[in-house]
């Protein structure tokens, strides 16, 4: 099993999302549309 095969089962139950602005960089850990800080609707979705 390698590393990131066990950090994900280690955080699997959690379900960790984090949506980030592809724009200035600014995160939410709630879903989002719309960056709070510019604005941008570029928002990246990221989980693990
Ligand atoms: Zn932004």
């Amino acid at each position: 099993m390698n590393v990131l095969e066990s950090l994900r089962e280690l955080l699997d139950g959690d379900g960790v999302v984090l949506y980030e602005c592809r724009r200035c960089g600014a995160t939410a850990s709630t879903e989002t549309v719309e960056c709070c800080r510019c604005g941008s609707s570029e928002i990246a979705r990221y989980e693990w």
